[in-house]
């Protein structure tokens, strides 16, 4: 799966949410049958990100992630043998006390975690423990089971569905986002009423309002005068710009839906959370 690709999903938008809010652990577990890869480079590029939207897929740290030439990104391999060799894995624990180079992170990515025997793993433990607060450890595993209860332990498992579905997502964005710049507050409420009546549940609610958020905020950076270099969404931006939201309008709204994006992560029930949406969301437009 392409980086871009992923970047719809909602795995991708919780670690966005988590990252953009300083909150992603520096332990992480890739498992479940979805593209483990893309999502540790993914989580890698957003430890390193600069830009205030983590990661923003754009800034310098982030294309070299992507183009796998960062120089503090490193995906542990041993060619030589069938599992991970201990001695690579001593030179990751060496390693991991030497400084980024120009990151704010040390980022080790363990892309298949069946070739990370039980000898490797007791080596890194400590490490992945009570490493330098920069050091940070993605492992990619299927079955998280091959890694040892005391590394799993330690780590937030972030288990990925198969083939994530990108499609219905981004058509509930665009949905919304085109109630949104229309005004039309009856046809608004009724869409979120919709999403209650199917039983939505809270992390794709996030997911929605997340990816609502930043094409608003894109928006909003081009009303104020600085374009986005990379708009998420080219089509929806254009029909926001072309609606009459204001700035006050477009900065209430995004700050509504991060509020609710919040909101999403506590155990509160779906029913008032878009009902409030709605009424927030008809009084700020
Ligand atoms: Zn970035």
């Amino acid at each position: 799966m392409e980086l871009s690709t992923f970047a719809k999903t909602n795995t991708a938008a919780r670690l966005r949410a988590a990252a953009s809010r300083g909150a992603l652990s520096h332990a992480l577990i890739f498992s479940g049958s979805g593209d483990l890869a893309a999502a540790a480079r993914y989580a890698a590029a957003a430890l390193e990100c600069t830009g205030a939207d983590k990661p923003c897929l754009a800034c310098v740290h982030c294309r070299k992630v992507l183009a796998d030439i960062h120089p503090d990104v490193i995906t542990v391999r041993d060619d030589e043998h069938a599992e991970l060799g201990v001695e690579v894995i001593r030179g990751v624990r060496t390693d991991a006390f030497i400084r980024p180079n120009e990151g704010a992170c040390k980022v080790y990515i363990f892309p298949d975690c069946t070739r990370l025997n039980e000898k490797g793993q007791n080596v890194l433990l400590k490490t992945v423990e009570e490493g330098p607060p920069y050091a940070a450890f993605l492992f990619c595993a299927e079955n998280p089971s091959v890694l040892l209860p005391t590394i799993r332990s330690r780590c937030v498992e972030c288990k990925l569905p198969p083939a994530e579905a990108v499609g219905a997502d981004d058509e509930r964005v665009r949905t919304l986002l085109r109630l949104i710049a229309e005004g039309h507050e009856a046809e608004r409420a009724a869409f979120l009423l919709r999403l209650e009546v199917e039983k939505v549940p809270r992390e794709e609610l996030s997911a929605l309002f997340e990816g609502v958020r930043v094409i608003l905020a894109d928006a909003l950076c081009a009303l104020c005068g600085v374009p986005p270099a990379a708009p998420r969404d080219a089509q929806a931006l254009r029909a926001l710009l072309d609606s009459r939201l204001t700035r006050a309008q477009l900065l209430g709204t995004i700050e509504l839906l991060e509020t609710y994006r919040k909101h999403c992560d506590y155990n509160v029930g779906v029913g008032p959370l878009l009902g409030g949406l709605a009424v927030e969301l008809e009084e700020n437009l």
